[in-house]
C-alpha cells in the first residue's frame, strides 16, 4: 500500500497492459485445490511434529514472537505465491496450536474434529453457498431444512413440527432463545437462571434489553427444583427459566423433569442449554439422563463439542416451527414477496445473520456416515474415559476427586493444596506445552478440570495426565 500512496492513479487501460501474475485458481476447481490441499496437509503434519505436544511451549510471549518473526509483513508488496504462503502459515499455526486431537489437550470442551467433517467443511468452503437466499444455496438450503427438522425431532419426538436454527454455537443459540421468548412475552420478561448458567445467558439478557437475570445459587452444582420454584413464584411478570444439561464447570445436568414441573406450576417457560449434554440423545445408554428435555420450549445444542464438528456447528431447537415467526424479515434483494409467492424458499428468517456458511453440510455428512449407533458409541466412549479418569484420581494418593462424573468432566486437585497452587499447576503445564487442563471453582475451592471429548484417548493417556499433574504437584 505504501508504494501506492502519493502516486497518481494509473491511467485507464494501464492495469490491463501491466504484466501481472495470473490470478490464483478458484476453490471449486478440483485439480488446483487438491494440489494446494497436499501442501496444507503436509504443513499440518510438519507443524504438529515441530510442536511435539498438545500445545506450543513457552507461553504467549514465545508464541507471539514466533508468529511475528515468521509472518513479517502481513501484506507484502509482492506476494510470495500460494505454495509458500500456505506452507508457511499453516505450519506456523499448526506448530503453535492447542491441538484438541492430542489426548493431553483436555479443556474447554474443545473438540477434536472428525476428519470426514473437516473434509466436508472444505467442500463447503469451496462451493461457498450462502444461506441467506435460495439462489445462493439451492441444495444446501434444502439439505439444511431436512437436517434441522430431523435433529429437532430428536429433541422433541412428540412434536408435530419441530424445527431448529443453525447457529455459530451455544452463545448464539441462547441469544436466539431469549429473543424468541422476549418476542412472545415482551421486554418485561424475567430470566431465572442458576449461578452455574453459562455466561452467554446473562449477556443475551443484556444485549436484548431484558431485566438482569435472577440468579438462583447452585452450591451443589445444579439447580435445586424447590429453590428454582421459589424464584419463579417471586416474579410478577412473565418468566423464562433457563436450565442446563451439561454445566460448564462440572458437567452436571439440572433435574429437568422437576424443573419442567416447576415451570408448569408457575406458568413459566423453560429453555434448556444442552450445548454440552445434548448429544447424549444419540446414545441408547445415556439418553435417559436427558429425560424431560422435550418439555422445554427451546433447546440449545452444540455439535462442535460432543458432536466432533469443526467450529461452528450450533443449533437452537424449537418445539414448533411457528415459534420462529418473529424472525421473519424481508429485504427485497433477498426474499422479495413476489419471489416468495412464486415458490422461492425464504431463508432470511432462519437466522439473524445474512451471509451464512453451510455449516449443515459437515453435520449431515457426519450423521450419515456414522449413524445413530456410531455417534452414540463415540459419546459412550468419552463417558467411559471420564469414569476411568475418575477411577485413576481416586486411586492416586495425594489427589482428590470432586465427584463421580455425570458427563465427561472430571474435577480433581492435589489434596490440601492452596488454590493458588492449583492455578499454578495448570499454568505450568500450559507454559511447558505438556497438557491443557481447564479450571473450575466448586465447593469454594479451585479445581483442575479435564473435559474429555476425544474418543481415541487411551488408558495410558489418562495415566500420563495424572502423572504430569502429580509430577508438578511434587515440584
Ligand atoms: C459451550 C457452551 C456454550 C457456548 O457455546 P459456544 O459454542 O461457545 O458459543 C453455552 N452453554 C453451554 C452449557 C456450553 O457448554
Amino acid at each position: 500500500m505504501a508504494a501506492v500512496a502519493g502516486q497518481a492513479p494509473p491511467a485507464p487501460g494501464t492495469l490491463s497492459t501491466m504484466r501481472a501474475a495470473p490470478p490464483p485458481p478458484l476453490a471449486a476447481q478440483p485439480t488446483p485445490l487438491s494440489r494446494l490441499l497436499g501442501i496444507a496437509l503436509d504443513a499440518l503434519r510438519t507443524g504438529a511434529e515441530e510442536r511435539g505436544g498438545p500445545l506450543p511451549a513457552g507461553g504467549p510471549q514465545a508464541v507471539t514472537a514466533r508468529v511475528r518473526a515468521t509472518l513479517g509483513a502481513v501484506l507484502p508488496e509482492t506476494g510470495t505465491g500460494p505454495h509458500e504462503a500456505l506452507r508457511t502459515l499453516v505450519h506456523l499455526v499448526a506448530a503453535g496450536a492447542a491441538d484438541p486431537a492430542h489426548p493431553l489437550c483436555a479443556a474447554h470442551l474443545h473438540t477434536p474434529p472428525l476428519a470426514l467433517a473437516a473434509a466436508a467443511d472444505l467442500a463447503a468452503a469451496a462451493l461457498n453457498p450462502s444461506m441467506d437466499s435460495w439462489d445462493q444455496a439451492p441444495a444446501a438450503s434444502a439439505l439444511e431444512a431436512e437436517v434441522t427438522a430431523a435433529l429437532a425431532a430428536e429433541v422433541f419426538p412428540a412434536a408435530d413440527h419441530p424445527d431448529a436454527l443453525v447457529t455459530t454455537g451455544g452463545t448464539e443459540s441462547n441469544q436466539l432463545a431469549l429473543l424468541l421468548a422476549r418476542e412472545r412475552h415482551g421486554t418485561a420478561l424475567t430470566t431465572v437462571t442458576g449461578a452455574h448458567t453459562h455466561h452467554s445467558v446473562r449477556r443475551a439478557a443484556w444485549l436484548l434489553g431484558l431485566p438482569e437475570p435472577v440468579v438462583v445459587p447452585t452450591p451443589r452444582g445444579v439447580l435445586d427444583p424447590a429453590e428454582a420454584a421459589r424464584a419463579l413464584a417471586d416474579q410478577d411478570g412473565p418468566v423464562l427459566l433457563t436450565a442446563t444439561a451439561g454445566t460448564t464447570d462440572e458437567g452436571l445436568i439440572d433435574p429437568l423433569p422437576q424443573l419442567a414441573d416447576a415451570c408448569a406450576a408457575h406458568g413459566a417457560e423453560l429453555h434448556v442449554d444442552a450445548a454440552y449434554g445434548g448429544p447424549l440423545l444419540l446414545s441408547a445408554t445415556h439418553r435417559p439422563l436427558l429425560t424431560g428435555l422435550d418439555r422445554a420450549r427451546t433447546v440449545t445444542l452444540d455439535l462442535h463439542k460432543l458432536g466432533w464438528q469443526p467450529v461452528a456447528a450450533g443449533l437452537l431447537a424449537v418445539r414448533d416451527t411457528g415459534d420462529l415467526a418473529p424472525l421473519a424479515h424481508t429485504a427485497d434483494y433477498l426474499n422479495a414477496d413476489d419471489d416468495t409467492d412464486a415458490g422461492l424458499p425464504d431463508l432470511l428468517g432462519r437466522s439473524l445473520r445474512t451471509t451464512r456458511r453451510p455449516d449443515v453440510l459437515k453435520a449431515a455428512v457426519t450423521l450419515r456416515a456414522l449413524g445413530r449407533t456410531g455417534l452414540g458409541a463415540l459419546v459412550d466412549r468419552c463417558m467411559e474415559h471420564a469414569r476411568d479418569l475418575a477411577d485413576l484420581v481416586e486411586k492416586t494418593p495425594g489427589l482428590e476427586l470432586r465427584d463421580r462424573p455425570v458427563l465427561t468432566t472430571v474435577l480433581f486437585r492435589p489434596t490440601g493444596a492452596e488454590d493458588t497452587r492449583v492455578a499454578e499447576i495448570r499454568r505450568t503445564l500450559l507454559a511447558d506445552g505438556r497438557a491443557v487442563l481447564g479450571r473450575a471453582e466448586a465447593d469454594g475451592r479451585l479445581w483442575l478440570k479435564a473435559t474429555l471429548l476425544n474418543p481415541h484417548t487411551t488408558p495410558d493417556d489418562l495415566a500420563q495426565l495424572i502423572t504430569l499433574v502429580e509430577g508438578d504437584t511434587d515440584r
